[in-house]
C-alpha cells in the first residue's frame, strides 16, 4: 500500500529545497480572505515568551523551547516568510521549531492537533477494514508527596511488564486487540486546593484498542475492563505502585448513538486523547476564579509564568520529568497497516515551501520575539503581503504591537 500523506504531511525533501529564484518576490495588495487574530495563538506565543524570559533567568532548567520560534533552523539559511497564493496563507520556512509536545505551548497546539487528525484517519481505516475500537485509561495511586520523575519512571516499568507477560498474550489474543495507541496526559492539583484535598501528581495512560471483532456489549466492556485491571493491578505491585480496582483502569465503548457510527465517534476520542491544546486552553483553565480542583500542564504553565510564579517549581519538575518520555506511541505495524508515514514530531512541524515573499533578519526575529508576535506577523502577511510585513516589522522594531502600532502590553 502506498503511504497517504495528510495535509500537514509535507515530503521531507519538499520541506528541505527551497527552490525560488533569488530576488524573485511577488508584491501582494490587500487580501479580502483573512483569518480572525488568532488569540489562543498569540497567548501560546506569549507563554513560550515568558517560558523562555524564565529559563533565562535560571527559574527553570535548560529547555530547547527556549529559542523557539525565534531562530533560524541550523545550516538552512535566513527564515522566510512565504505565501500559499491558493489560500493567502503564509508560513515561516527555515524558521526553528523545538517539536516538544510536552512542554512548548506554540508546538504542543500544533503537534498534537496534527496527530489528533491522524488518529482519526487511521480509526476510519480500521473501521472500514472491519475493526471496532474501545478507550481505555491506565491510572496508579498518588498522593501530594510523590514525586513525578520517580513516579513515571515506575508507571511505564509497570506498563511494560504488563504488556510482556503470558497474560497480556492471553488478554489480546481472547479479545482480539491487534493494535493500539497510546499518550501519557499529566494534572496537578489546582493552586488553591485545601491542602486536605491534594492528590498530587496524577500521570495516566489513555489507550485504544483496535480490535478486530464486533462492537463489544456492556458487559464484554466490563468483563475487559476486570481482566485488564488484575494485570495492571499486579504490574503496579511488582514496581511499588499501586490502583484500586475502582479507579486503576476504565475501559469505555465507543460514544455511539443513533445517526452516530464509530468513523464519527472517533473524532472527538481523537481529540481527547491528543489533547488538542487548542480547545485545552481556550476553557476555564487560564482563569483562576472558575478553576477546577485538577489543572491541565497547559492552565498550570500559563498561571506560573504569569499570576503565580510560587508554581514555577512544580512546572520546572514537570519539565524535567518528561525529558525522553514519549508522549504517543502507535503499535508497530498500525502506520502502515492504515497507510500513513511515519513523521516524528519535528517532521510534522515542517511545512511546505510555497512562494517566498519575505527574508526576516536575526534584528526582525528578535523584535517580534520580544512581543511574541511570530504569529500577528503572518496575520500582517496575509492582510497586507509586502507592504503589511514591512509596517509590522517597522512597529516591531519601534517596540509597538504589530498589528495595533501602539505600545505593545502583554495579553492579559
Ligand atoms: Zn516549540
Amino acid at each position: 500500500m502506498n503511504a497517504q500523506r495528510l495535509d500537514f504531511q509535507t515530503t521531507k525533501t519538499a520541506a528541505r529545497s527551497s527552490g525560488f529564484p533569488a530576488g524573485d518576490q511577488p508584491a501582494l495588495g490587500k487580501r479580502a480572505n483573512l483569518r480572525p487574530s488568532n488569540n489562543n495563538s498569540n497567548i501560546r506565543y506569549d507563554t513560550r515568551r515568558l517560558q523562555s524570559a524564565a529559563i533565562k533567568a535560571r527559574m527553570l532548567s535548560e529547555h530547547r523551547s527556549r529559542l523557539c520560534g525565534c531562530v533560524p533552523v541550523p545550516k538552512r539559511g535566513a527564515v522566510q516568510i512565504h505565501i500559499d497564493t491558493a489560500s493567502g496563507t503564509c508560513r515561516y520556512v527555515s524558521l526553528y521549531h523545538c517539536a516538544s509536545a510536552t512542554a512548548c505551548p506554540v508546538c504542543a497546539a500544533t503537534v498534537r492537533a496534527r496527530r489528533a487528525q491522524e488518529i482519526i484517519y487511521a480509526g476510519k481505516r480500521m473501521i472500514q477494514e472491519g475493526f471496532t475500537y474501545v478507550s481505555a485509561t491506565l491510572t496508579a495511586a498518588h498522593g501530594p508527596c510523590t514525586k513525578l520523575h520517580e513516579f513515571i519512571k515506575q508507571f511505564n516499568d509497570a506498563a511494560r511488564k504488563m504488556k510482556s507477560g503470558r497474560a497480556w498474550q492471553a488478554f489480546a489474543g481472547r479479545w482480539a486487540v491487534r493494535y493500539s495507541i497510546r499518550t501519557v496526559d499529566t494534572t496537578d492539583d489546582a493552586p488553591g486546593t485545601d491542602p486536605a484535598a491534594r492528590s498530587g501528581w496524577h500521570y495516566h495512560f489513555h489507550i485504544i484498542f483496535f480490535l478486530e471483532k464486533h462492537h463489544l456489549t456492556e458487559n464484554e466492556a466490563q468483563k475487559m475492563e476486570s481482566e485488564l485491571a488484575d494485570m495492571w493491578i499486579n504490574a503496579l505491585g511488582r514496581v511499588g505502585l499501586s490502583a484500586s480496582r475502582a479507579n486503576g483502569v476504565a475501559v469505555d465503548l465507543p460514544h455511539l448513538s443513533v445517526g452516530v457510527s464509530g468513523a464519527d465517534a472517533i473524532k472527538p476520542l481523537a481529540q481527547y486523547v491528543a489533547k488538542n491544546v487548542a480547545w485545552e486552553m481556550t476553557g476555564q483553565d487560564t482563569k483562576i476564579g472558575r478553576m477546577d480542583r485538577r489543572i491541565s500542564i497547559w492552565g498550570m504553565q500559563r498561571l506560573a509564568l504569569t499570576s503565580h510564579p510560587e508554581l514555577l517549581p512544580r512546572l520546572d519538575e514537570y519539565i524535567r520529568a518528561m525529558r525522553g518520555i514519549a508522549w504517543m506511541t502507535w503499535t508497530q505495524g498500525l502506520k502502515h497497516f492504515v497507510g500513513l508515514d511515519e513523521l516524528s514530531d519535528a517532521e510534522l512541524l515542517e511545512g511546505a515551501v510555497a512562494t517566498p515573499i519575505y527574508t526576516l533578519t536575526q534584528a526582525d526575529l528578535t523584535a517580534v520575539a520580544r512581543q511574541a508576535g511570530q504569529r500577528k506577523l503572518l496575520e500582517a502577511a496575509e492582510a497586507g503581503g509586502l507592504e503589511g510585513i514591512r509596517a509590522a516589522l517597522a512597529a516591531a522594531h519601534a517596540g509597538h504591537d504589530i498589528l495595533i502600532g501602539e505600545p505593545w502590553l502583554p495579553p492579559a
